[in-house]
């Protein structure tokens, strides 16, 4: 995600310099972070589908490890299990 947005960024920055002000570029960015994106969005609580990188209205580059909707446990809770 964070090579994805420097790649972004570089990309535009490579651009501009060889051929001045595109918004070509900048487009390809788009299209390159939401690509990049994909696999992220699709990463949702299994049991109320809630996505893991939103928090409230704000995204967050890592994935919460517990649902801030339901609380249910995202990690792999494959084995430990802390309930008890
Ligand atoms: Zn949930």
């Amino acid at each position: 995600m964070l090579a994805a947005l420097a790649l972004a960024v570089l990309l535009v920055a490579v651009v501009d310099r060889f051929h001045g002000h595109s918004s070509l570029a900048f487009a390809a960015a788009i299209i390159l972070l939401m690509v990049a994106n994909a696999p992220m969005l699709r990463f949702n609580c299994p049991r109320c589908g809630k996505n893991a990188f939103f928090c409230g209205i704000f995204v967050i580059p890592w994935p919460n490890r517990i649902c801030t909707r339901c609380g249910q446990d995202l990690g792999a809770g494959h084995g430990k299990n802390a309930d008890g």
